[in-house]
C-alpha cells in the first residue's frame, strides 16, 4: 500500500543543515500533522521530499509504496502520486487554469500509459465541470490564467482543484492556511476533505492550530530544530495552542 516512510533524514540548504534525522511513518488514509515555529525546517522537508533541487538530502532514507523516493525525478515522484501544495505558489501568465490542469493530468496518464492519447477536451471538460462543482467554484475560474492576479484564498483553491483533478495518493500541505481569512481556510478545508479518501495520507504542515479545526489529524508531530521532538494526538495541537513551544524546548534541554 501506499505508505510514506522517512528515516533518518538529514537535508542541506546552501551548505547549512536543516533536518537534522526525520523519522517518520504515514500510512494509507492517515492525516498527519506537523507543527513547529517559523525557521525549523518544516517547508524545507516538504521541499525535500519532493525533490526540489535546491534542498540536498545527505544522509537517509524516503519510501513511498515501496519506491525509493529518493533515487527519482521531482516529475516521477508526482507520478508516483506525491503532491505538494506550496507555501507560496507560482503565478503562470498566458496558461489557464484548465489547461494547467489537462497538462498535469495528460501527463500523469502518459506516465503510467506511454501509449495514452491524452484525455479528450469535451471528458476533461466534464471532469473539471464536476470537481469544480464539488468544490463550490466558480466556472469562470477554469478560463483565468493561472495564479496571476489570484488573492491568497484562490491560489489555495487552485492547489485544491488540482488535487481533485489528478487524485494523488498522498497530498502534503504546507501552511495551506497561511494568509486565509476563516471564510477561505473554511473553503480550502472543506475542498482538502471532500477531496481525501480513506486511501490517500495527508502530511499537514501549520504553524497555526486553526487549521486542525476543519482538517482532523490522526497523529501530530512536533519539529524544533529539524528534529520531531514530540508525537501525539490532536491534543498535541491544543496544548501548542494553549502553552505555545516552551514546555517542548524545556522538555529537550532537561
Ligand atoms: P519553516 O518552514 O519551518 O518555517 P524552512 O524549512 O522554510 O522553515 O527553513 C528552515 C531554515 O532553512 C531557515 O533557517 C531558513 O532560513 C533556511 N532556508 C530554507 N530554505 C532556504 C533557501 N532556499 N535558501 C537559504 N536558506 C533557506
Ligand atoms: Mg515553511
Amino acid at each position: 500500500m501506499a505508505e510514506l516512510i522517512i528515516k533518518n533524514l538529514h537535508v542541506n540548504v546552501e551548505g547549512v543543515e536543516i533536518l537534522k534525522g526525520v523519522d517518520l511513518t504515514i500510512k494509507a488514509g492517515e492525516v498527519h500533522a506537523i507543527m513547529g515555529p517559523n525557521g525549523t525546517g518544516k517547508s524545507t522537508l516538504s521541499y525535500a521530499l519532493m525533490g526540489h533541487p535546491s534542498y540536498l538530502v545527505t544522509e537517509g532514507e524516503v519510501f513511498f509504496g515501496g519506491e525509493n523516493v529518493l533515487a527519482l525525478a521531482p516529475d516521477k515522484r508526482s507520478h508516483l502520486g506525491l503532491f505538494l501544495a506550496f507555501q507560496y505558489p507560482v503565478a503562470v501568465p498566458g496558461v489557464s487554469v484548465a489547461n494547467f490542469l489537462r497538462m498535469a493530468l495528460n501527463a500523469h496518464r502518459k506516465a503510467h500509459d506511454p501509449a495514452d492519447k491524452g484525455i479528450s477536451i469535451p471528458d476533461f471538460r466534464k471532469l473539471l465541470r464536476s470537481k469544480m462543482e464539488m468544490l463550490q467554484m466558480d466556472p469562470a475560474f477554469a478560463g483565468r490564467y493561472l495564479n496571476d492576479g489570484f488573492s491568497g484564498g484562490e491560489k489555495k483553491r487552485v492547489e485544491v482543484l488540482q488535487m481533485a483533478t489528478l487524485e494523488p495518493k498522498f497530498i502534503i500541505l504546507d501552511e495551506t492556511d497561511s494568509g486565509l481569512d476563516i471564510d477561505a481556510l473554511k473553503i480550502v478545508s472543506d475542498g482538502v476533505n471532500a477531496v481525501q479518501d480513506s486511501k490517500q495520507g495527508v502530511l499537514l504542515i501549520t504553524h497555526y492550530q486553526r487549521i486542525l479545526n476543519y482538517i482532523h489529524p490522526d497523529y501530530v508531530h512536533i519539529m524544533l530544530g529539524g528534529r520531531i521532538v514530540e508525537s501525539g494526538g490532536p491534543e498535541l495541537a491544543l496544548r501548542l495552542e494553549e502553552e505555545g513551544y516552551e514546555w517542548v524546548r524545556e522538555k529537550l534541554a532537561a
